[in-house]
């Protein structure tokens, strides 16, 4: 699919497409820049910084996988969203770097919504005690929520896990960011599953390989 294609299709919803571009090299991703495509995700901190490093610096970079403590200070001068804040621990750290940088770095919170075990992912009563303290953090400003649904045909289900994730959103947001406009993110949808996320309130796709073609690790 094409990314104007894409495009076309998130025009009347105002959700921003980001382009996951891990193990895709600086040429194709050039391709989309040039067609004005500025959000990019990238899941690995070495490839990212690699990156980052080659590229038109206005690119606003994403991570999206899991974070590990020691890779933070890496990433903490340019990034410009993280998408997969799974624990205290990663939010502090993250937060130490941030003001170590003079930045405030924007970060979602990522939820476990899918069956598996193998995803990543806050379950919401960890959410809700991480949203608790977040003022906290002056480093850091939680903008919304990430979440990946199963990797299913079954629709049915994931819209529900969909759904699941915006009700988390809408409880933090009454709860703990009833005052702020910046809290606003709902990070889901993939390249299989878009179109339902879009329908369940995403603000953000994720869409990997329906641009760059298959992956080869
Ligand atoms: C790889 C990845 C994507 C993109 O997946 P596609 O199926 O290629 O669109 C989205 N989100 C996360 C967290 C990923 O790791």
């Amino acid at each position: 699919m094409t990314i104007a294609a894409i495009q076309e299709l998130l025009a009347p919803t105002s959700t921003r497409l980001i382009a996951v571009s891990k193990t895709h090299g600086n040429e194709k991703i050039l391709n989309l820049y040039d067609q004005g495509q500025r959000d990019f995700g990238e899941n690995k901190v070495q490839e990212l910084v690699d990156k980052q490093e080659q590229l038109p610096k206005d690119i606003r970079w994403h991570f999206i996988g899991h974070l590990q403590t020691n890779k933070v200070k890496y990433i903490a001068p340019f990034i410009d969203l993280i998408h997969s804040v799974d624990s205290q621990k990663i939010l502090k750290e993250i937060n130490k770097r941030a003001l170590q940088q003079k930045r405030i770095i924007d970060v979602l919170l990522q939820f476990k919504i899918a069956e598996e075990d193998s995803k990543y992912g806050l379950t919401k009563e960890e959410g809700l005690s991480i949203a608790a303290a977040a003022s906290s953090y002056v480093g850091i400003r939680i903008t919304g929520v990430m979440g990946m649904a199963t990797f299913t045909d079954n629709k049915v289900q994931v819209r529900q896990e969909f759904q699941r994730l915006k009700s988390i959103f809408d409880e933090l947001k009454t709860t703990h960011f009833s005052n702020e406009d910046t809290f606003r993110e709902i990070s889901m949808g993939m390249s299989g599953d878009y179109p339902i996320a879009i329908e369940e309130g995403s603000t953000m796709v994720r869409v990997g390989s329906l641009l760059f073609g298959n992956r080869n690790y």
